[in-house]
């Protein structure tokens, strides 16, 4: 774990968050807000008074989804109804936040996925109900690296909104065009990917991820984990793929035999001397064994945003007769 940097951390933390997923992003704010000021404690009532702001900031450009239900309102979004209807004043609002609003977070924040060790406190102590004292490691992200993490915190944010309206539906076809409105309202750069195609078709071969077809014509560089969600265009995620199965898939989540064959095609590129294995190196870990349990936690974080719709491939796909697991270097490379 000592390679990791504060930042890995602080992203682990935002990427992987569970329960209370917008709250965890409205502290995060808080928390950059605050240190990037240098200030070193946050007391209570003004953490109470941040963390409404981040809220009624959000609500003027963006209704939370969950007030659909009046029954299923968070804490937070009764808060700020209340307190846009005029049931209660600012100072009640930032008085019921303080009390109401962060038992679950406060001890939580820290919490990478399920693991409470990991991050430890890294970022903040907290004496519950008075104050949050900030570490030095906060204090030097949010001075290095601001801009970036504040950025990934409203996409996420987005995202994680759109998440909860899209498991509300029950309808799949919903799904994957609710994610492709907030792929585009959130403005992602997408950056031409055509460039890796040629290193790309040397270890998946000239065929197409998702079918096992022969390619023709146009080739299309398709992000296996949604790209909204991973949020980055690295090299280990990319496939190649005809334009029709890439249309088919859409932003949907592949079935796990896509995420294997994904492990298997990056082995193929470690199992070379090309230059860019060292990136995936970097990123998902020295070992075939590294690889995989990163590859893996990247698939289930994807599951626990976009719900367990799979599409499983076109029509006719079958794993068992796709020619990339008889090339010599699948062989090779996965032994
Ligand atoms: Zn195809």
């Amino acid at each position: 774990m000592s390679d990791f940097s504060p930042t890995d951390y602080w992203k682990g933390i935002v990427l992987y968050g569970l329960n209370a997923a917008t709250y965890k992003m409205a502290l995060g704010r808080v928390l950059l807000d605050h240190a990037r000021q240098g200030s070193n404690t946050i007391e209570w009532a003004q953490l109470a008074s941040d963390f409404l702001d981040q809220y009624r900031l959000r609500l003027d450009s963006n209704p939370m989804p969950q007030q659909a239900n009046r029954a299923r309102r968070t804490v937070m979004e009764r808060i700020c109804g209340d307190l846009a209807s005029g049931r209660i004043t600012y100072a009640g609002a930032v008085k019921k936040v303080s009390e109401d609003a962060f038992n679950d977070v406060v001890p939580r924040f820290q919490t990478i996925g399920t693991d409470k060790q990991i991050a430890g406190s890294l970022f903040y102590e907290a004496h519950f109900g008075k104050r949050l004292v900030l570490t030095d490691e906060l204090l030097t992200i949010s001075d290095t690296s601001f801009p970036e993490l504040d950025s990934e915190l409203t996409a996420r944010w987005n995202l994680l909104e759109g998440a909860f309206a899209i498991s509300q539906s029950q309808q799949e076809y919903q799904l994957a065009n609710d994610i492709r409105e907030i792929y585009l309202a959130s403005g992602y750069d997408r950056k031409p990917l055509t460039h890796n195609i040629q290193f790309l078709q040397g270890y998946q071969g000239n065929t197409c991820f998702y079918c096992g077809q022969p390619m023709d014509g146009k080739i299309h560089v398709d992000h296996l984990l949604p790209r909204q969600v991973i949020s980055h265009d690295e090299v280990w995620n990319l496939v190649l793929s005809h334009g029709d199965c890439n249309l088919q898939k859409g932003d949907y989540l592949v079935g796990p035999h896509f995420v294997e064959k994904l492990i298997k095609r990056n082995e193929n590129i470690m199992g070379s001397n090309h230059p860019w294995k060292q990136k995936i190196a970097t990123q998902l870990g020295t070992t075939p064994r590294r690889r995989r349990s990163k590859t893996e936690r990247h698939y289930e974080n994807m599951k626990s945003v976009l719900g367990r719709y799979y599409w499983g491939g076109t029509e006719g796909y079958n794993p068992a007769t796709d020619p990339f697991y008889t090339r010599l270097i699948t062989v090779l490379n996965n032994r």
